[in-house]
């Protein structure tokens, strides 16, 4: 880490004889450090024969006083090695405070690492609270496009309204990524992305493909084979970034990261895969997952891989109006049981976040500061029941499936009792907003959650099919639910939590068309859903 640690912020207006060249430049702060941008095996003249910057640019985990700016080089980007040289290189990034670009107010440069498939993150510090600024990188004379992010207002501002969208689940063979298009144009202060940002599997080609019950052809097919060595994910993250509506999307505004299941592998637990792979042996899988997650995420270095592990639940607070709790369910949860053993399935020995995890999550929701609370996280806490052949079944996958981590952290959230608490996620495919009573159903409604459907997951779907409608009818807390892609756009308000439910009619033709599917609010220090 010295290398990235040695990063000094120097500036300029401190030092003597460099004001006339500050002003010129309109330039007020310069982030440099000559060592660490000369290693000994740096390359000195870059020459691309095309842009390096295929992949786009990202910025993310705003804070009131800076963000990360994020991009990876890569001028073949479906090929190992992404057709760069295998040598460090010098990128330069700019941020301006507006969108001309007329006032640059910092420039500097940083390492693109071969290490780190040759992504860079520019944390930023020092920044000034609650407003947007604009940002581009440069090498070698090809820039990227001119991107907007912002920081988080001050933690003691009187914020009136945070809007965020909630996304995820974005299966590149299965949708365009028109959800994406239109999360760019709206007028929101962050993006939470939930989960399965790359989907680990070869491509299905097969004539006897069905999605919905229905024969499928890929719209467009991943490259290569399941993906299990840093470069099979390297070269499956930038296949998934070529997509321009996904790139406008992180160009737009900043996103809160985390990872679900398939950025390693379909329903992995902590140490297992689902094939019954030697732990030891999957960790080395795991490790080569998280080490291109962290390179193609726009993470703090807090979230640097180190022996295997990512660190990736944090939190963030919105001024005075929202704590937003980012969760980690898959790295430290106990391995999926059986679901007809029930014993098993309500064992207080099993859990879904770890212990850790957990008592910082209940550490955070007891501060009474923020308004709201917010746990943005990967899969449903709804606990939702539908019919499947003669059985009534409920997931091994979700919180359904750790039935005492479930019933503490709802216990937790009664115990506290603001009675503000909102929970955020996806991983069903679904649209999906439900009131959160404990699982025998004593309690009386304690909280809600939005849980939001995929981006491209599950192509154009059913709307309300057989399933959906089985669903509503044996989860007396669901409120509804839908076979669409989509996201959802979450209001927040001092009095209110609005969750917008947003559908597309169709992923598998360009430019669906996007309609409000249903929307609910939540009154503050009341829970449960109300139609809005
Ligand atoms: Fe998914
Ligand atoms: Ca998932």
């Amino acid at each position: 880490m010295s290398g990235i640690d040695r990063r000094r912020f120097i500036v300029l207006s401190g030092l003597a004889g460099l004001g006339a060249w500050m002003r010129s430049a309109s330039v007020l702060a310069v982030e440099t450090d000559a060592q660490a941008l000369s290693p000994r095996n740096l390359l000195r003249s870059p020459r691309f024969a095309q842009t390096p910057f295929t992949l786009g640019v990202a910025s993310g985990d705003p804070a009131p006083d800076g963000v990360v700016l994020w991009t990876r080089l890569a001028t073949e980007p479906l090929e190992f090695g992404g057709g760069m040289p295998a040598q460090p290189i010098v990128v330069n990034w700019e941020l301006a405070d507006d969108e001309a670009f007329g006032r640059v107010l910092r420039r500097g440069s940083a390492l693109a690492h071969p290490e780190l498939g040759h992504s860079v993150h520019v944390e930023l510090e020092g920044l000034a609270p609650g407003r947007p600024y604009w940002y581009r990188f440069n090498v070698a004379g090809y820039a990227t496009v001119i991107a907007r992010t912002c920081t988080l207002p001050g933690e003691d501002a009187d914020l009136e309204r945070v809007r965020f969208a909630v996304a995820g689940c974005q299966q590149y063979e299965e949708g365009y990524y028109t959800a994406w298009r239109r999360i760019a144009e709206e007028p929101l202060d962050f993006v939470f992305h939930y989960g399965d940002y790359i989907y680990e599997g070869a491509a299905n080609t097969s004539p006897h493909r069905k999605v919905n019950g229905q024969p499928f052809v890929n719209l467009r097919n991943h490259v290569g084979p399941q993906i299990y060595t840093l470069d099979d994910y390297r070269r499956r993250y930038a296949q998934y970034k070529t997509d321009a509506d996904l790139q406008a999307a992180h160009a737009a505004m900043p996103w809160f990261v985390t990872f679900d299941d398939h950025e390693v592998d379909n329903n992995w637990a902590a140490g297992e895969d689902q094939d019954g792979t030697p732990s030891a042996v999957f960790l080395l899988r795991r490790a080569q997952a998280f080490q291109a997650y962290y390179e193609n995420m726009p993470l703090r270095r807090s979230a640097f891989p180190r022996n295997g592990h990512l660190q990736l639940y944090r939190r963030a607070r919105l001024g005075r109006l929202m704590d937003l709790h980012l969760l980690d369910t898959r790295q430290y949860r106990s391995k999926q049981v059986d679901m007809r053993n029930r014993e098993e399935v309500q064992s207080p020995a099993r859990s879904i976040t770890g212990a850790a995890q957990e008592r910082w999550l209940f550490d955070g929701l007891a501060d009474a500061t923020p308004r709201w609370q917010v746990v943005a996280h990967q899969v449903s806490l709804g606990n939702y029941a539908r019919e499947k052949g003669d059985a009534v079944v409920t997931s091994d996958d979700q919180w359904s499936g750790y039935l005492a981590s479930r019933r503490r952290l709802l216990e937790h959230i009664q115990q506290v009792g603001f009675k503000n608490v909102v929970t955020v996620c996806g991983d069903a495919h679904r649209h999906y907003a439900g009131d959160l009573v404990q699982d025998n159903a004593d309690s009386g409604v304690i909280s809600s959650e939005f849980l939001a459907t995929s981006i491209s997951s599950g192509a154009d779907g059913l709307g309300i099919d057989a399933e959906a409608r089985s669903t509503l009818a044996h989860s007396p807390y669901l409120k509804a639910t839908t076979d669409r892609r989509g996201y959802v756009v979450c209001s927040v308000d001092r009095d209110s939590c609005i969750g917008d439910m947003k559908i597309l009619d169709r992923v598998m033709v360009p430019d669906g068309k996007l309609e409000s599917f249903a929307r609910f609010a939540i009154e503050h220090g009341n829970p449960g859903l109300q139609q809005a």
